[in-house]
């Protein structure tokens, strides 16, 4: 018979019969004497593969513990939840997580949440502070759009711009995405001959040059809008408008709301709340938006 360490190796079947493990003679209060056999076990205490056998007559009786040995067993254990217990809200971890004496993910979301959308009402303020204005647009389509409604307010709500354009390729309004089956017209409701009397960009590019040009312009997702006006402009031969500085509303309201997903690790979007779907209407929801962030720091 192979042998390891002097003892004999057996398999799982048939089991040594009078022989136990460690942790059998533990639990009824031995120590484990010599080695008498092994069986090969792939996940084994001691990490060689095998599962060590002892004979349970060669057990060496366990001395109780003693008071400092009891004592510093109840401490251990103590330290241990504590380790595990959040030192803000004392939620207890499961799966053994050490927090070493700090808080748990509930609470730093929830700090996190709570800083970052005092910021967002903070930004908010400012941006009404420096006289921002407001830009909205209704457009052909996602993509290689034009604008056919375009909105202009300053902080206080007073209408700068206010009009619909007629676009190069107002066919685009109608042309159903082939994803998702939406054309443009399904969400603002604005049809190609709507716009046959309107005026074009290049008509309309002087008034909304004033209204926008040189200003902080915000806008509820700058990253749609924005370079679609600059095309248009180039389309145009207009000279680009240069801004003081331009922010996306739906990025500060996003964290304003503060709903998190774990999954993207992130806040999740949000679309324009009390919108209309006219330039005009989407402006005002926007500034709205705006005012309920900033008196929020005043709850
Ligand atoms: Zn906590």
């Amino acid at each position: 018979m192979a042998e390891f360490n002097g003892v004999p190796i057996y398999q799982w079947d048939p089991w040594p019969e009078p022989l136990v493990t460690k942790s059998q003679l533990s639990k009824a209060g031995y120590q484990p004497g010599p080695l008498r056999a092994v069986v090969r076990y792939s996940k084994s205490s001691t990490g060689d593969g095998f599962l060590h056998l002892f004979s349970p007559d060669e057990g060496i009786r366990r001395k109780p513990p003693t008071e400092k040995q009891l004592a510093a067993q109840v401490k251990r254990k103590a330290d241990e939840l504590k380790a595990r217990t959040c030192t803000r809200c004392g939620a207890v971890q499961y799966f053994k997580r050490d927090l070493s004496g700090g808080w748990c993910e509930c609470c730093w979301l929830a700090v996190k949440t709570a800083d970052d959308r005092h910021a967002a009402a903070e930004w908010a303020k400012q941006v009404l502070a420096d006289g921002c204005v407001i830009l909205d647009m209704e457009t052909t389509g996602l993509y290689d759009a034009e604008p056919v409604e375009i909105a202009v307010l300053d902080h206080t709500g007073a209408v700068l711009f206010n009009s619909r354009v007629k676009p190069l390729r107002p066919g685009r309004i109608v042309e159903r995405d082939p994803d998702t089956g939406v054309a443009a017209v399904d969400i603002h409701g604005i049809r190609p001959e709507d716009l046959a009397n309107a005026p074009s960009f290049g008509e309309i590019y002087p008034a909304l040059y004033k209204a926008l040009h040189g200003k902080h312009v915000v806008v509820y997702n700058k990253d749609f809008d924005l370079p679609i006006l600059r095309a248009t402009c180039e389309e145009w031969e207009c000279a680009a408008f240069e801004f003081e500085k331009a922010s996306c509303v739906m990025r500060w309201y996003t964290q304003f709301c503060g709903d998190w997903s774990d999954y993207w690790g992130s806040y999740r979007w949000q679309p324009l709340p009390g919108g209309d779907h006219t330039a005009l209407g989407d402006a005002r929801a926007t500034l709205v938006l705006l005012k309920e962030m900033v008196a929020s720091l005043s709850e």
